[in-house]
């Protein structure tokens, strides 16, 4: 495996550290080390079934690992001191990790029944005990950022696909989050749409600190954006680097064959 450009003495924002998880027989994550540090930006690619959603759900906290340990900032997620040693996570530290991450899925997963600003109030005000007044400010704010600031009152089937995926956007920074996953995001999307949506997100990356990652399909964003990608192959990464390395020239025989089939 290559050697992380990430590696510094900097506790990372991400660290997975021997992280195994299963179903059934099926082992989806093998033992899965992978540290991101503060601010990187990492793009996640590998065929269909090698764990990559895998990973995100994880470190939303949405499945159990079998194996390993999760940390965000040096914070154990999936496990909380006891005595001397770790024990499994309860409820309570797994919705106050959780609350430190963002997540935008392929569907947009929005409340229909709530307007665009309504959708970017509701959990900084059930889950951070924002007052309605700041939560709407906030909201406004960040609706604005994402490009849909004359669309604050508009409910989700007055919006297209790429309106509504922004909006989903603003949803999860809305919660203040320190590191931001994005699952295919623009695969529900007709290509006229996407680009609205990875403009969005080029932007928050470069205006922006945050821990970025990104599983994608689409190789020449992934190029673009991502300080490093990592490709994965059975619930492994078997090989990363920068952009250029990996796409300019990839050293393992699986990504050679999986760049050949898709670029
Ligand atoms: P990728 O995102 O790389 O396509 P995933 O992380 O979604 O892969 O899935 C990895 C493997 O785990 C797949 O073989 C998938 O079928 C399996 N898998 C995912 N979720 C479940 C589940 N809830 N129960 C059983 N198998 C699952």
């Amino acid at each position: 495996m290559n050697e992380s450009p990430a590696s510094s003495s900097e506790t990372p924002m991400v660290r997975f550290e021997r992280v195994s998880k299963r179903y059934g027989a099926l082992t989806v994550l093998d033992q899965l080390d992978l540290d991101v540090a503060s601010g990187e930006k990492v793009a996640i690619i590998g065929p269909s079934g090698s764990g990559k959603t895998t990973v995100l759900r994880v470190l939303m906290a949405l499945e159990r690992i079998d194996d390993g340990v999760i940390h965000i900032d040096g914070e154990p997620l999936t496990h909380m001191p006891q005595g001397d040693g770790l024990v499994p996570a309860d409820a309570r530290h797994l919705r106050k990790m959780r609350s430190h991450i963002g997540m935008v899925f392929q569907h947009f997963n929005l409340f229909p029944h709530m307007s665009a600003v309504q959708n970017c109030m509701e959990a900084p005000m059930s889950v951070l005990g924002l007052g309605k007044e700041e939560a709407h400010t906030r909201a406004a704010e960040l609706l604005t950022m994402v490009g849909l600031a004359d669309k604050l009152d508009h409910h989700p089937a007055q919006l297209s696909g790429g309106q509504q995926q922004r909006v989903a956007i603003a949803r999860a920074l809305a919660m203040r989050p320190r590191v931001m996953l994005f699952d295919e995001v623009t695969s529900a999307l007709d290509p006229e749409l996407c680009g609205e949506v990875l403009n969005v997100i080029r932007e928050l990356g470069s205006a922006h600190q945050l821990t970025m990652l990104m599983v994608t399909h689409q190789m020449g964003f992934a190029r673009e954006f991502a300080d490093r990608v990592c490709f994965f192959d059975a619930g492994r990464i078997a090989e990363q680097g920068s952009p250029e390395e990996l796409f300019g020239n990839p050293q393992h025989e699986r990504t050679q064959q999986f760049l050949r089939a898709v670029m």
